[in-house]
């Protein structure tokens, strides 16, 4: 086999140990997507892969894909979050997202002829003109709990890789560096497996779907305001594909946006439960005791957003943690969170119907008292007393004085006032990064001038096209877009002799 042009500090690569046309890295939705369509095109693919089956944040994620109803509509709203939220916007990236994801359900119906999608939502920025374009879908079938449509998903995006085509995947074995030739072109990666460092020529292109970095603190830290930043995902998207793309050049963008819950963080598991109270009676309060928003209007993948405040006369993140604060008539209702089992952790652990087990081991707070209550938690006993006087005297009156929350026409059901009380510690809770290498229209990655590397495509979640306001389920959305295109693209490249 023809040597590797370079070898890389991942130990010394003499020869080429495999080749393939297309090497696709990281089998999540976006790697599976583009090894699909870099397959139908006629290419030999291999996937590698770091984890033992793969799936990544795709495969412990709620599973909804966007299919917007039309293209126009698409390009007016998305435009609209960039504009107003100021992050960078490429708008042929854009308007290739919107024609290409009108096509996302058609696409996953071809996968299987027994497919059946659902749609089950819309716009999260009902405000923005274009809204009603915004369609939200999942695959449906037997699976039962928080994670059932996104196993429904990539069981089907694995039967289409594995059994229909028999797609070569190389598990627990990460991709470690890109190789490349005297130009700088991408020929190859080097996959570390079971220690040894095994090199793979890649003849036509290397695509990179490795996923984000919401478990890699250093890079959370020097990018996203706020701390700490915990993940309600996958645990092994550690910004591989980040470090590797740079190191052959890429240049970086939309590395301050991500799609941001709030959760809670135990020591029993690396990732966090996603924490989603439905019943009218909690409020949040931050490390003053103080309430600090309408609980009820936060975007649910904007919850960063309303915690990053940093005081700088205080010197600290009052509002990380905050903390949650019920009583007995919520507790009794059955789980505090709709939304505790999706997520890595949420998938690992059945929540208890009564929350009793979790009461038992300390991850929810309890206190016969709001004064015990506030001492467990640390803030100021007369603040929180203070605070919840307010906030049950605006329940029973039907009206938040302090930030318009809006009450049912019960508002007394939202009063805090039957002991036990409660307390949940709350951080921002990752759903996904969107940081990493720029890419342009035709999936390739871009080098920090602006110009294609050769050689090297990308796809999902990794250097995402969307910056600091997210539209709910665009990132999967995104695979199976940019999934294809890289796939695609990969595929019609001529082969590196
Ligand atoms: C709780 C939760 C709910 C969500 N719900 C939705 C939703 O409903 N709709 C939506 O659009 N988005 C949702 N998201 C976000 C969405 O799941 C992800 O953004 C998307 O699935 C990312 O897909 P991906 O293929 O880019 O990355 P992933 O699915 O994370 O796949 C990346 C893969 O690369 C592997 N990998 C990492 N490093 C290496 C390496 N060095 N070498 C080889 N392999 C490597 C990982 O192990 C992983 O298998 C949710 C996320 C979470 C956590």
């Amino acid at each position: 086999m023809t040597q590797p042009s370079e070898s890389t500090s991942f130990g010394i690569v003499e020869n080429w140990d495999r080749e393939t046309d297309v090497v696709v890295a990281g089998y999540g939705g976006a790697g599976a997507v583009a090894a699909i369509e870099a397959h139908d095109a006629g290419a030999d693919v291999l996937i590698v892969e770091s984890t033992e089956q793969g799936g990544g944040n795709t495969l412990v994620s709620f599973g909804g894909f966007l299919c917007p109803t039309n293209v126009e509509d698409a390009v007016t709203y998305i435009s609209g979050l960039f504009e107003l939220s100021l992050s960078e916007k490429d708008d042929s990236l854009i308007r290739t997202f919107a024609e290409e994801s009108v096509k996302n359900v058609e696409w996953v119906k071809s996968l299987r002829p027994d497919v059946e999608v659902h749609s089950y939502g819309g716009a999260g920025f009902p405000q923005v003109p274009g809204a009603d374009s915004m369609k939200k879908y999942i695959v449906h079938g037997s699976e039962k709990g928080g994670n059932a449509f996104a196993k429904h998903l990539f069981g089907l995006l694995c039967h289409a890789v594995e059994e229909t085509r028999g797609i070569p995947v190389m598990t627990r074995a990460p991709a470690r560096r890109l190789v490349t030739n005297a130009r700088g072109a991408v020929v190859g990666l080097v996959v570390e497996d079971q220690g040894n460092a095994v090199a793979v020529r890649a003849r036509r292109a290397v695509i990179l779907a490795t996923g984000g970095y919401e478990s890699d603190p250093r890079m959370l830290r020097n990018h996203v305001k706020g701390f700490p930043i915990h993940s309600l995902g996958h645990p092994g998207n550690r910004g591989d594909g980040v470090r590797m793309a740079q190191r052959v050049g890429a240049g970086l963008w939309h590395m301050n946006g991500v799609s941001c819950g709030f959760g809670l963080k135990v020591p029993e598991f690396e990732s966090a439960f996603a924490m989603l109270f439905g019943h009218p009676a909690h409020v949040y309060v931050d490390r003053n005791g103080r309430r600090f928003v309408d609980e009820t209007r936060i975007e649910g993948h904007a919850g960063l957003l309303a915690v990053d405040y940093y005081d700088a006369q205080a010197l600290k993140y009052p509002r990380i943690p905050f903390y949650a604060i019920f009583d007995e008539a919520l507790r009794s209702k059955g789980r505090i969170s709709h939304m505790a089992g999706i997520g890595a952790a949420g998938a690992a652990y059945e929540w208890s119907r009564d929350n009793r087990d979790e009461i038992e081991k300390g991850w929810i707070i309890r206190a016969g008292t709001l004064g015990e209550l506030a001492r467990k938690i640390g803030v100021d006993p007369a603040s929180l007393a203070d605070t919840l006087d307010r906030w049950n005297r605006d329940a029973r009156q039907g009206r938040d004085g302090q930030f318009g929350r809006s009450m049912n026409p019960d508002g007394p059901s939202a009063c805090i006032e039957s002991p036990p009380y409660y307390a949940v510690t709350m951080h921002p809770a990752l759903i996904n990064t969107q940081g990493g290498p720029r890419r342009d229209a035709e999936a390739r990655v871009l080098d920090a001038f602006g110009e294609p590397i050769e050689g090297l495509y990308s796809a999902g979640e990794l250097g995402s096209l969307w910056g600091l306001l997210y539209q709910g389920a665009g990132n999967i959305a995104e695979c199976m877009v940019f999934g294809r295109i890289a796939g695609r693209n990969a595929a019609a490249e001529t082969s590196r002799g």
